[in-house]
């Protein structure tokens, strides 16, 4: 081991006592608190001896919930200091050829006016209303590889060519080909949620393709340098707290970059659109319990939070996500990007700006699949007055 990687052990070493300090604050998880570290080359795993401070944790309330909360922001902190990664999102595209019972873009809503943006549209958006805080691009759509072919690649490939950002996309399961010319673009991000890992309960949504399928796109993206996002959507009709454990666990295991929680929100023009939305408090135990089990994650705060409550995305961030999404989609369109609701929570730059503030934060200079992609450099998102031990 050189004495680069001898640094960086110690230093993951701390991180571990941290969290395993962190987790005995909790008053409803601090008996069953134990977490090991396993140092496995780049990779660090915090492996809670006991599995069970999660489920207390994600049921927690009042003072057991506020220790949780800030725990979790504590161990944010040490890793990546106040800063909170900015990203755009422009939604391209809402064709799709999957059929997900939660989504207002599945195939069969046929209420939805469908559309591609025109590339110059695309290129308007990039060059002439770009934040300053927005560090990386997000390009998201429905399953739709023609809107990936014909619009995401040639605009990734000019915007690789003549701007400073971070390249993600979000297109669903595609072929390898796709995903490496994806990658040859330009494209370093790519966000694929697993939204449940119970094989049972993800063919009775009717998630994209099979668990099986998604699973090995995921480890295909890993395998070939991609930063991967995942998740899971949280509160889904009949979800037990076994089904989410489950997934966490299964998210764990795949060498991801980031992962989000979403809570789930009854989609118009969907079979579940009278069912009971997800409870906001226990979505946001779940984003602390992303960042205490893994802390270097990237973890976004959701503007679907703020549909629960309009200071979710605040108590996001107060609970352990860093990164904030600016909605960059031509106003026209964006009732037809139809996740949810037509009416949708839009967060605007400064929406997001104020929320970070609010949050005691500052947006980070840094591209997030930048931070992700240069393991050194997370080195350099310790607060300055900190020294490696
Ligand atoms: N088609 C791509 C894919 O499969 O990865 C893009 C993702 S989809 C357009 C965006 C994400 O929205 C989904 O991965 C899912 O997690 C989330 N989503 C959709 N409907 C939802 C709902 N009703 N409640 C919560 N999250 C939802």
């Amino acid at each position: 081991m050189s004495d680069d990687d001898l640094e960086r052990a110690a230093w993951f070493r701390r991180q571990a006592r941290a969290v395993r300090s962190e987790l005995r604050r909790i008053p409803a998880t601090g008996k069953n608190a134990d977490v090991s570290v396993d140092w496995v080359g780049k990779e660090e795993r915090f492996l809670p001896a006991e599995q069970d401070w999660r489920k207390s944790a994600l049921a927690a309330g009042g003072d057991a919930q506020a220790s949780l909360w800030a725990s979790a922001e504590r161990v944010r902190e040490e890793v990546f200091g106040k800063r909170i990664f900015v990203r755009g999102v422009i939604e391209v595209a809402n064709f799709c050829r999957q059929n997900c019972s939660y989504c207002g873009m599945r195939r069969e809503n046929g209420a939805l006016r469908r559309f591609r943006l025109a590339r110059e549209i695309v290129r308007r958006v990039i060059n002439e209303s770009l934040p300053p805080s927005v560090t990386d691009l997000n390009f998201q759509a429905g399953e739709d590889p023609v809107a990936l072919k014909e619009l995401v690649l040639p605009v990734i490939e000019e915007i690789a060519r003549e701007k400073r950002l971070g390249i993600s996309v979000c297109l669903g399961t595609v072929d390898h080909r796709l995903y490496d010319e994806l990658r040859r673009a330009g494209a370093r991000g790519y966000i694929i949620k697993l939204e449940t890992g119970d094989p049972e309960q993800y063919r009775l949504l009717q998630c994209p393709g099979t668990l099986e399928k998604r699973l090995e796109a995921i480890q295909y993206l890993v395998r070939t340098g991609w930063c991967v996002s995942s998740g899971l959507i949280l509160g889904l009709p009949n979800q037990t707290l076994n089904q989410v454990i489950a997934t966490l666990d299964l998210l764990r295991s795949l060498s991801l970059s980031g992962c989000s929680v979403s809570p789930f929100i009854p989609g118009e023009g969907t079979p579940l659109s009278s069912e009971k939305a997800a409870d906001l408090d226990q979505t946001l135990n779940a984003v602390a319990v992303l960042r205490l089990s893994s802390p270097r994650w990237i973890v976004p705060a959701v503007s679907a939070m703020n549909l629960c409550d309009s200071s979710g995305y605040v108590r996001a961030l107060r609970a352990g996500a860093n990164l904030a999404t600016i909605n960059l989609t031509p106003s026209e369109w964006r009732g037809d990007y139809q996740l949810y609701r037509r009416k949708r929570w839009i967060m605007t730059e400064e929406r997001v700006l104020r929320a970070i503030e609010q949050a005691g934060c500052e947006p980070s200079p840094e591209s997030w699949v930048a931070a992700s992609s240069s393991f050194p450099s997370l080195a350099s998102l310790l607060p300055a007055s900190r020294s490696l031990p």
